[in-house]
């Protein structure tokens, strides 16, 4: 009597769950890929901003020596014109040659991007009034003619300190020069600004896409899984046409419940049940109509059991209830309670009234029992002894 697994159930067997693995692969590789991009955009970025800020650097150091050249080369010409010196003479062309190959450097640096001069320092370097490439070149042409067509007799320190390249030095190229320092320090401040806002935005990108990926990505996938595990957990316990344990389920929980009672050494039974004449059901009325009485027979006795109960159909149209903290003498009255109620509520099925009667085995838990099969298989003789006594009827083991 134990053990038959109908067609109806194999068929059910056969439902297909959706697996979330694919769409979770698909899900996290995108998500994952979006922040792969972002960060090699950084790092793109954070690439051209390194080698954008040592450039500037460079320039602003450059722009600061031409300050420091004009008053070298000013001076060493000084000494030359009032000690002869040819080593000094020598020092003052080097000078005015560096300052020049320097200023070459400034007016025709491209950036990266091909970008020169801003607009303010083209104005600086060739139009009033600051003109400092007209000044640069006319210093340097005013020392170079002192240096090679020196005047006959050394002149008064006055003369000196009076003439055309000395004068420049002192007064407006170094003033000129100095504006334009400061101008490319402001420069470079301003695109430091800049850079700070453009690190602004993107950590605000990065954190907007990960909040993005959590609430559109992460969070639905969990969710699916969640369902999924869900969904292979009832399956796993549940039986698909009754609703109730299936067989696994059963031998889990009838087990445990076993275990319990013997250590608090508490009462325990165990009900049997099985449909009558089953067979004929489905000869006469379909087998639809007998997947239709094993469901009806299921729900009925699951409204009139205990919560405590473990309800189970661990065979074709055979059902086990195991009552734990129940005496025999209730659990025959259980017993008797579903008999009358299968007997007295007829199955409607397509609007047919169904007779449908039901057999019960009952046994109790004895003190030499050692496993919860020995009391089903007591039970399932009772049962036995049921269906031999003219069946719609409760036998107990006992
Ligand atoms: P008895 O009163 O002696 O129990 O007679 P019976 O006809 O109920 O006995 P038997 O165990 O010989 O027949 C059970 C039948 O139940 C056999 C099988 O075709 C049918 N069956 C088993 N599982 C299912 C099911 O899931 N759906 C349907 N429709 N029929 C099932
Ligand atoms: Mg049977
Ligand atoms: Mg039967």
């Amino acid at each position: 009597m134990l053990n038959k697994v109908g067609v109806a159930q194999k068929d059910n067997q056969a439902i297909i769950i959706d697996n979330p693995s694919k769409y979770m692969t698909m899900t996290y590789t995108l998500s994952l890929l979006v922040i792969a991009v972002l960060s090699l955009i950084v790092h793109l970025l954070l690439d051209s901003v390194i080698e954008q800020q040592s450039q500037t650097g460079k320039i602003v150091n450059v722009s600061g020596q031409q300050r420091m050249l004009s008053q070298r080369a000013s001076l060493l010409t000084v000494e030359y014109l009032t000690t002869g010196s040819l080593q000094a003479k020598k020092d003052a062309a080097d000078t005015v040659a560096k300052m020049l190959s320097n200023h070459e450097f400034l007016i025709n640096y491209q950036n990266e991007a091909g970008k020169g001069l801003s607009k303010e320092l083209y104005h600086m370097y060739f139009e009033p009034p600051y003109e400092v490439d007209r000044l640069v070149k006319l210093f340097a042409s005013d020392i170079d003619k002192v240096l090679n067509n020196p005047p006959p007799a050394f002149q008064s320190a006055d003369t000196i300190l009076n003439a055309d390249f000395a004068r420049l030095a002192k007064n407006t190229l170094l003033t000129n020069l100095h504006a334009v320092v400061q101008q490319y320090e402001d420069e470079s401040k301003m695109r430091i600004a800049e850079l700070r806002f453009a690190q602004n935005i993107v950590f605000m990108v990065i954190i907007f896409t990960i909040l993005v990926e959590a609430l559109f990505i992460f969070r639905p996938m969990v969710s699916k899984i969640s369902n999924f595990a869900k969904r292979l957990q009832y399956d796993a316990n549940y039986d698909a046409l009754s609703k109730v344990f299936n067989r696994r389920a059963y031998n889990l929980l009838a087990k445990r419940t076993f275990d319990l009672s013997l250590r608090h050494q508490h009462p325990l039974t165990l009900i049997l049940a099985d449909i009558d004449f089953f067979k004929k059901v489905n000869d006469i009325h379909g087998h639809a109509a007998g997947d239709s009485a094993i469901s009806w027979v299921a729900q009925n006795f699951k409204k009139m059991s205990r919560e405590t109960d473990i309800l189970a159909r661990i065979g074709g149209e055979e059902f086990a209830i195991v009552l734990p903290e129940t005496e025999f003498s209730a659990a025959l009255q259980v017993a008797e309670k579903f008999r009358v109620a299968i007997e007295q509520t007829p199955l409607l099925f397509e609007e047919k009234s169904i007779p449908i009667t039901m057999s019960f085995g009952v046994s109790a838990r004895q003190q030499h029992d050692t496993s919860i099969e020995q009391i089903l298989a007591r039970a399932d003789s009772a049962l036995y002894t049921a269906k031999g006594a003219g069946r719609n009827c409760v036998k107990s083991a006992e």
